[in-house]
Protein backbone atom coordinates (compact mmCIF):
# COMPACT_ATOMS: atom_id res chain seq x y z
CA UNK A 1 0.00 0.00 0.00
CA UNK A 2 1.71 3.57 -0.85
CA UNK A 3 1.24 6.37 1.29
CA UNK A 4 1.49 9.89 -0.40
CA UNK A 5 1.57 11.58 2.82
CA UNK A 6 4.69 10.33 4.24
CA UNK A 7 6.10 14.10 2.47
CA UNK A 8 4.37 16.16 4.81
CA UNK A 9 5.38 14.21 7.75
CA UNK A 10 8.63 14.55 6.47
CA UNK A 11 7.60 18.22 5.96
CA UNK A 12 7.09 18.97 9.78
CA UNK A 13 10.82 17.47 10.19
CA UNK A 14 11.84 19.70 8.10
CA UNK A 15 10.26 22.77 9.38
CA UNK A 16 11.40 21.61 13.04
CA UNK A 17 14.72 21.64 11.67
CA UNK A 18 14.81 25.26 10.07
CA UNK A 19 13.47 26.57 13.11
CA UNK A 20 16.63 24.98 14.84
CA UNK A 21 18.51 26.27 12.96
CA UNK A 22 17.20 29.88 12.80
CA UNK A 23 17.28 29.80 16.39
CA UNK A 24 21.12 28.65 16.60
CA UNK A 25 20.38 25.40 18.35
CA UNK A 26 21.91 23.05 14.73
CA UNK A 27 24.40 24.62 12.17
CA UNK A 28 23.72 25.08 8.74
CA UNK A 29 25.29 21.37 7.51
CA UNK A 30 23.08 19.84 10.00
CA UNK A 31 19.98 21.62 8.82
CA UNK A 32 20.97 20.62 5.27
CA UNK A 33 21.79 17.02 6.33
CA UNK A 34 18.25 16.48 7.97
CA UNK A 35 16.35 18.43 4.88
CA UNK A 36 18.19 15.74 2.60
CA UNK A 37 17.94 12.87 4.80
CA UNK A 38 14.04 14.20 4.55
CA UNK A 39 13.88 14.28 0.90
CA UNK A 40 14.83 10.50 0.45
CA UNK A 41 12.87 9.52 3.40
CA UNK A 42 10.20 9.72 1.26
CA UNK A 43 11.33 6.40 -0.94
CA UNK A 44 10.35 4.71 1.33
CA UNK A 45 7.33 5.12 1.15
CA UNK A 46 5.18 6.58 -1.97
CA UNK A 47 5.69 10.53 -0.88
CA UNK A 48 6.85 13.28 -3.03
CA UNK A 49 9.86 15.38 -2.51
CA UNK A 50 8.13 18.74 -2.98
CA UNK A 51 5.96 17.73 -0.07
CA UNK A 52 9.29 17.91 2.07
CA UNK A 53 10.13 20.84 1.18
CA UNK A 54 6.79 22.49 0.84
CA UNK A 55 6.68 26.44 2.30
CA UNK A 56 10.28 26.67 1.68
CA UNK A 57 9.88 29.06 -1.65
CA UNK A 58 11.32 31.96 0.02
CA UNK A 59 14.74 30.25 1.13
CA UNK A 60 17.87 29.87 -0.19
CA UNK A 61 18.55 26.21 -1.22
CA UNK A 62 22.48 26.81 0.23
CA UNK A 63 22.79 29.14 2.97
CA UNK A 64 18.80 28.39 4.29
CA UNK A 65 18.56 32.02 5.02
CA UNK A 66 14.83 33.63 3.44
CA UNK A 67 14.70 36.06 0.40
CA UNK A 68 11.78 37.04 -1.99
CA UNK A 69 11.41 34.46 -5.01
CA UNK A 70 12.53 36.74 -7.26
CA UNK A 71 15.56 37.12 -5.60
CA UNK A 72 16.77 33.43 -6.31
CA UNK A 73 18.47 32.11 -8.97
CA UNK A 74 18.18 28.26 -10.33
CA UNK A 75 20.82 25.98 -10.27
CA UNK A 76 21.38 22.17 -11.12
CA UNK A 77 20.81 20.86 -7.79
CA UNK A 78 23.26 17.68 -8.76
CA UNK A 79 25.98 19.94 -8.94
CA UNK A 80 26.06 21.40 -5.39
CA UNK A 81 24.63 20.53 -2.46
CA UNK A 82 21.66 22.41 -1.56
CA UNK A 83 18.46 21.15 -0.44
CA UNK A 84 16.53 22.83 -3.20
CA UNK A 85 17.69 24.65 -6.84
CA UNK A 86 17.21 27.85 -5.93
CA UNK A 87 19.57 30.11 -4.46
CA UNK A 88 20.71 33.51 -3.26
CA UNK A 89 23.10 35.36 -5.55
CA UNK A 90 25.90 35.50 -2.81
CA UNK A 91 25.85 31.92 -2.93
CA UNK A 92 25.12 31.67 -6.50
CA UNK A 93 28.41 34.00 -7.03
CA UNK A 94 30.18 31.88 -4.54
CA UNK A 95 29.14 28.30 -5.75
CA UNK A 96 29.43 28.67 -9.82
CA UNK A 97 32.60 30.78 -9.54
CA UNK A 98 34.30 27.86 -6.84
CA UNK A 99 32.59 25.27 -9.22
CA UNK A 100 33.59 26.49 -12.53
CA UNK A 101 37.50 27.08 -10.65
CA UNK A 102 37.77 23.57 -9.79
CA UNK A 103 36.74 22.22 -12.80
CA UNK A 104 39.53 24.29 -14.79
CA UNK A 105 41.79 23.42 -12.55
CA UNK A 106 41.00 19.27 -12.68
CA UNK A 107 41.30 20.22 -16.29
CA UNK A 108 44.91 21.46 -16.47
CA UNK A 109 45.69 18.93 -13.81
CA UNK A 110 45.01 16.22 -16.14
CA UNK A 111 46.31 17.86 -19.62
CA UNK A 112 49.70 18.25 -17.21
CA UNK A 113 49.62 14.53 -16.71
CA UNK A 114 48.57 13.23 -20.27
CA UNK A 115 51.53 16.29 -21.62
ZN1 LIG B 1 22.22 31.73 -0.02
Amino acid sequence: MGCHSIGLGMNSVVKEAIEMFENEEIGLNACKKIIMACKNGVYWCDGYESDVIAGMDDYCGNCLRKFSAEELIEVDRNKYFVVRNYICKSCYDHLVCDYVLNSRLLERKIMEKMA
